[in-house]
């Protein structure tokens, strides 16, 4: 251990021996086609998905065309009509509490894919994503058969078809948000996954089968944007969409008159709002876990810290040395704290807003760390001395930087939280009961965390404001969008 002046010891070297899962577990084939009415389809056409952390390709997947959407539709509509939509709840709820608990048992499997496919760690696909899209379903399965208790006096029915697209942060997870509520409500669907990151939705077709969910009840297809837009032009009558927010109203202009039911998850730039009465090694800790989590691929991450000038100096200082004991690298490793970036396109995205803001006057802090030589890398990155009007402290850049920004006031930190097109997510750390109260009411976010960051549960609603979107997911709330009322 190493002392410098009179601070804390910081550790000389944090080598760890390296503790790999096996991929062993997942047996991927070769090629995917469409799962459509329960069966694989043949693709016109494909790519090949790679792990981002090798530039390995790992399958050749389908690249759906406008007609092939036209066919997952024409089954989900078939199986719509077919029964599921008049299946008594109690049958419903018996297929999502069995794909909840395939989901739980075959966790391992589902966690080292999502790492491979995507590049996030080990570790938080393991404590996070798969427990998290098991509970979704285990909530949504019990209330599929009390709907007429969750909406008292309004006669609630299914819509039909629902087209669901979805990103690439969070793939088998976004993949329960959306099927889950849908079907507890009694809709059958059409889902897109992103195209970088279409393997666990893949490898989900099996759990349906193993669950033996009557076909077309569930149908997936594969593609780029084009795919996503056929979905959104085809005859369903609900759009459910997670992703950016240029998309985001790319489809409301499309869907607007049309009748069709929508619902949109975009992106955020969350303020971390840290009081000097706050327990700062905790509030480091929720800082860290806001923005580095998922190597900042998080909507709602606190990619925005506001720290109170008082305290400026010991937050800055804490969090500089929390930072150099992260680890990057292998998502498959479970010492890794920071995966890979998830494609080259996002990478270069990220580089070019961190250029941004170091020439328009912030100060840049990245720990030293030793970056694989395959693959896409981002260092874990802090900037100080920003201004509001920087770039990287308005657009969201969705990797693994921190802007940081003070404040004096409550009033100040009001203000300054609030001045983004977005509203979906923010953190208050204070001790003060009736501080974290005045602040929840003031700050213009959907979910706000009090002394803590990035918790999610099924019962709590999830959505934003503005630019963020509308519609919310999770709760009663995510039920809602799915159903219509006589
Ligand atoms: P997109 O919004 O393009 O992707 C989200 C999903 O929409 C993907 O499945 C995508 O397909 C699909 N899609 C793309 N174009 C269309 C279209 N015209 N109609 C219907 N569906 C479409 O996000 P990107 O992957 O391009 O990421 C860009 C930025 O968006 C990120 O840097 C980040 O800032 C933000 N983002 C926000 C997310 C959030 O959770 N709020 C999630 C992902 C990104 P495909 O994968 O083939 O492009």
């Amino acid at each position: 251990m190493e002392r410098k002046q009179d601070r804390a010891p910081i550790p000389a070297d944090w080598t760890y021996a390296s503790a790999p899962e096996s991929r062993e577990i997942v047996e991927l084939r070769e090629r995917y086609g469409h799962f459509v009415g329960g069966e694989w389809l043949e693709p016109q056409e494909t790519y090949a998905t790679i792990d981002p952390a090798s530039e390995e390709p790992l399958a050749e997947v389908g690249e759906a065309t406008e007609a092939e959407v036209q066919l997952a539709v024409e089954a989900a509509r078939e199986a719509f009509a077919n029964g599921w939509s008049a299946l008594p709840g109690s049958e419903r709820a018996k297929y999502l509490f069995r794909i909840a608990r395939i989901l739980q048992e075959r966790s391992r499997e589902f966690a080292v894919l999502e790492s491979l496919n995507g590049g996030k760690p080990i570790r938080e696909s393991r404590d996070v994503d798969l427990p998290l899209a098991a509970a979704h379903f285990f909530y949504y399965a019990g209330w599929a058969d009390k709907l007429e208790y969750a909406f008292p006096n309004r006669k609630p029915k299914p819509l039909g078809v629902a087209g669901q697209v979805i990103p690439w942060n969070f793939p088998l997870l976004m993949l329960a948000w959306k099927i889950a509520p849908a079907l507890a409500a009694g809709n059958t669907v059409v889902l897109k996954p992103a195209e970088t990151t279409p393997l666990s939705a893949l490898h989900f077709c099996d759990v349906l089968r193993q669950a033996e969910l009557p076909p077309g009840v569930v149908n997936i297809v594969t593609g780029d944007g084009r795919t996503g837009a056929a979905i959104v032009k085809s005859d369903v009558e609900k759009v459910a969409f997670t992703g950016s927010t240029e998309v985001g109203k790319a489809i409301q202009r499309e869907l607007a008159g049309t009748g069709k039911k929508l619902t949109l998850e975009l992106g955020g730039k969350a303020a971390n709002v840290i009081f000097d009465d706050a327990a700062l090694d905790q509030a480091v800790e929720g800082i860290v876990n806001g923005i580095y989590f998922n190597q900042g691929h998080v909507c709602c991450a606190g990619s925005r810290l506001l720290v109170q000038e008082s305290v400026y100096e010991d937050v800055i200082d804490k969090l500089k040395r929390r930072l150099t004991t992260l680890r990057v690298g292998d998502p498959l490793d479970k010492n890794t704290d920071v995966g890979a970036i998830n494609s080259r396109q996002q990478l270069e995205k990220i580089q070019e807003l961190v250029a941004s803001g170091e020439e328009e006057g912030a100060s840049i802090y990245q720990p030293p760390c030793r970056l694989p030589e395959k693959g896409y890398w981002f260092v874990p990155t802090v900037f100080t001395d920003v201004a509001q009007s920087y770039r990287i402290a308005q657009e969201e850049i969705f990797g693994p930087v921190l802007s940081v920004l003070t404040f004096r006031t409550p009033d100040e930190a009001v203000e300054k939280a609030n001045n983004t097109p977005y509203g979906l997510s923010a953190g208050v750390w204070t001790e003060k009961g009736s501080r974290i109260l005045s602040m929840t009411q003031r700050l213009r976010a959907g979910v706000i965390w009090a002394n803590t960051y990035n918790r999610f549960d099924p019962s709590s609603p999830f959505g934003g404001y503005k630019e963020s979107g509308f519609g919310r997911e999770g709760g009663l709330h995510g039920l809602e969008p799915y159903l219509d009322f006589e």
